[in-house]
């Protein structure tokens, strides 16, 4: 990988954990918290989404912390799964991804209990 190219990634993962820093979602359920008991549905169905941007935002958070380690070592677009290159055009659209399409499709099947459960239950 060429340096100008690491630079501008690192640049990129780098404003993303920024945007991550300003966009805390528990301010959003602190504030809805404080709603009128009156409406428990809207709120818990709005706690409900506060709490899965919080959980994506943090595993994004790990994901961008990762990718910028890899960059160090120079092992980033390297998918940490199956040790092939990620897709360059993957690399564009998600900077901080470490799988591979292929294996990041395994890993999203492989957890797919917690989703299902959730819409059970809604
Ligand atoms: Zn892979």
């Amino acid at each position: 990988m060429l340096m100008q190219d690491k630079l501008s990634v690192r640049q990129q993962l780098l404003a993303k954990l920024d945007e991550l820093d300003r966009r805390d979602g528990r301010d959003e359920l602190i504030r809805e918290r404080c709603n009128d008991p009156m409406d428990q549905v809207q709120t818990r169905f709005e706690m409900d989404m506060a709490i899965s941007v919080i959980n994506t935002d943090f595993q994004t958070r790990r994901k961008v912390a990762k990718a910028l380690k890899l960059l160090e070592i120079d092992e980033y677009g390297i998918c940490q799964d199956c040790g092939a290159e990620i897709n360059p055009k993957r690399l564009d659209a998600i900077p901080w991804t470490t799988l591979c399409v292929y294996c990041q499709e395994e890993y999203d099947s492989s957890r797919m209990v917690g989703p299902k459960r959730y819409r059970r239950a809604a």
